[in-house]
């Protein structure tokens, strides 16, 4: 694997886990029809509840996956800035109910 390859792969693997601590905080929901929709809830005080419960899950695994704490930090903050998830829940969803 080129260096490039690794190196996005690994950000893949940070942004997954970010993901996962805004889903838990409560910030993010995913859909219960679509896995791969995921779409805001929360606002700044689930943010900063993903980041506690981050520092939580250190040693638990999360050591490995990021640098440090403030690289950890620094990916929920851009993964919760985001605007790949809207705010008005799942679109494919929406799109279903709205079709005659
Ligand atoms: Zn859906």
């Amino acid at each position: 694997m080129s260096l490039v390859k690794r190196e996005m792969a690994e950000y893949e693997g940070k942004q997954r886990a970010a993901v996962d601590l805004l889903v838990k905080s409560g910030f993010l929901e995913t859909c219960e029809s679509h896995d791969e929709i995921t779409y805001t809830v929360g606002g700044d005080e689930e943010v900063t509840e993903a980041y506690k419960l981050g520092n939580i899950q250190w040693n638990g695994g999360l050591k490995d996956v990021f640098k440090d704490r403030r690289e950890m930090t620094d990916i929920i903050k851009a993964t919760s800035e985001d605007s790949d998830y809207g705010e008005d829940g799942c679109n494919i969803c929406r799109g279903l109910m709205s079709r005659d």
